[in-house]
């Protein structure tokens, strides 16, 4: 599709928009869908962000994060809300059962669906209106192209600008992965003309660590990390029950899984964490440094996806059991481990 055909419907559209993302939202997720709305409300759009679950304390200064209603804290809320839609824009996902809690809603609804996202093999069947950018990123990223083209990107708001801003920092790990292209910082160069502090919001996502956050990160380190030295890998483990004697709150475990890749010589670590709302659930985080398709492991052996660098999926078996099946399936990827 056109970038222009897209505008027009976008801004051509019934009054009402719904913008809903991925579940476990993290900062691309949340800041890409608060930039569409502020877009869509400077245009005289009603648009409401709607998520599956809760989402990070460290997203919550965002601009617009207190409008945002939560699937399952808000579900007879958001429900009349799906349903009046004129239009819904899914963002920063590529499968329907992303939406978790909120898929059935959206997915009966009668409005034009819009898919902005950047994974890779986005299902083309859910959305009426695709825009697909593997190669970028963040979802950002794909907004930022899509306003350069339309010629809008100098005329966005100070709170879109942090919003997009906010979200490209947050899938780039602070621009320090997945983030080469030059024209990233092209369209960075914009956002700073409207004013961001990229300083503060950098301090705002990464310097908000309560003490329980710092204090779990030295025990999960100490203590539950093994290191496979022979395949350069490094799996990090916690359960519900370690959650509960170190006070861990939703959001403290963000980013844990990047720590080992601090490590020299390290290719790949994975980070087991029991989900919270569902025990016995053990949500995996991936993430790897150069070739190491952890999308494709992801996909292979845990029901997940995500990139190349850094991939998700989930597994229903004891804590030991997950951290079995991790390892045989690192072995199986023993070649390119070496
Ligand atoms: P995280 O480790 O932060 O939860 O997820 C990392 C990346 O993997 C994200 O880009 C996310 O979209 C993707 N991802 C995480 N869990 C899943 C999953 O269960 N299925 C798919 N397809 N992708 C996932
Ligand atoms: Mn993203």
């Amino acid at each position: 599709m056109k970038s222009e055909e897209l505008k027009d419907i976008l801004l051509s559209s019934g009054s009402r928009v719904v913008i809903c993302t991925h579940v476990n939202p993290d900062g691309d997720a949340i800041g890409s869908s608060l930039a569409l709305k502020h877009f869509l409300e400077r245009h005289g759009k009603q648009a409401t962000v709607v998520v599956p679950n809760i989402f990070p304390d460290f997203l919550k200064w965002l601009p617009g994060a207190e409008s945002i209603l939560v699937h399952t804290k808000q579900a007879e809320q958001i429900k009349p809300v799906v349903e009046a839609a004129d239009l819904i824009i899914v963002c920063d996902l590529n499968q329907p059962n992303r939406l978790a809690g909120l898929e059935e809603g959206i997915m009966a609804s009668k409005a034009p669906r819009i898919l902005i996202d950047h994974h890779l093999d986005p299902d083309t069947s859910f959305c009426q209106a695709i825009v697909s950018k593997p190669e970028m990123c963040a979802a950002a990223e794909v907004i930022c192209s899509l306003l350069s083209e339309w010629g809008e990107l100098d005329n966005i708001s100070f709170e879109e600008a942090t919003c997009l801003y906010c979200a490209m920092m947050c899938d780039t790990g602070a621009f320090s992965f997945n983030s080469n292209r030059p024209i990233i910082y092209e369209y960075i160069s914009h956002l700073l003309a409207r004013g961001i502090d990229k300083d503060l919001i950098y301090r705002n996502v990464f310097w908000t660590a309560s003490e329980a956050r710092l204090r779990l990160q030295g025990y999960l380190l100490y203590v539950n990390m093994k290191v496979l030295h022979e395949r350069h890998t490094a799996i990090i483990t916690l359960t519900n029950e370690e959650r509960r004697l170190f006070k861990v709150k939703n959001g403290d475990t963000e980013g844990i899984v990047n720590i080992p890749l601090t490590m020299l010589g390290i290719k790949l670590s994975v980070f087991i964490n029991e989900d919270t709302e569902h025990p016995g659930i053990m949500k995996l985080s991936l993430r790897s440094v150069g070739d190491f398709p952890c999308d494709q492991m992801a996909s292979r052996f845990f029901n997940g996806g995500g990139h190349k660098n850094a991939s998700g999926g989930k597994l229903q078996c004891t804590m030991q059991e997950a951290v079995e099946k991790v390892r045989s399936a690192i072995d199986s990827y023993a070649e390119m481990l070496k």
